[in-house]
């Protein structure tokens, strides 16, 4: 991650610049949230960063998921339906 990027929030961690404070947005987030967004440091974004999945991805529910949809007034993520199989079609 590059220095520039992050802020000091304790002597040995650090946060991604924005999200130190409220209201938060991180400095590498491109575009509006909503519409179209994307992580300008994708490639290089933190360990948490990587290990935070929006609800559903992996089949698993994510409160957090929603809370972060919540704070910039969207709704919580839907499980997907899956197309029902009839017996019919069951080879
Ligand atoms: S994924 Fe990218 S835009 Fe989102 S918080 Fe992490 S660094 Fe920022």
């Amino acid at each position: 991650m590059p220095d520039d990027q992050v802020v000091l929030i304790t002597p040995h961690r650090v946060a991604m610049r924005g999200t130190e404070s409220k209201p938060t947005r991180c400095n590498a987030l491109l575009g509006d949230v909503g519409q179209g967004v994307r992580c300008t440091l994708y490639e290089q974004r933190s360990s948490t960063c990587r290990e935070f999945e929006a609800s559903w991805a992996n089949g698993e529910h994510n409160p957090h998921c929603d809370a972060a949809r919540s704070a910039h007034g969207l709704p919580p993520l839907m499980p997907p339906v899956l197309p029902s199989v009839s017996p019919e079609r069951v080879a």
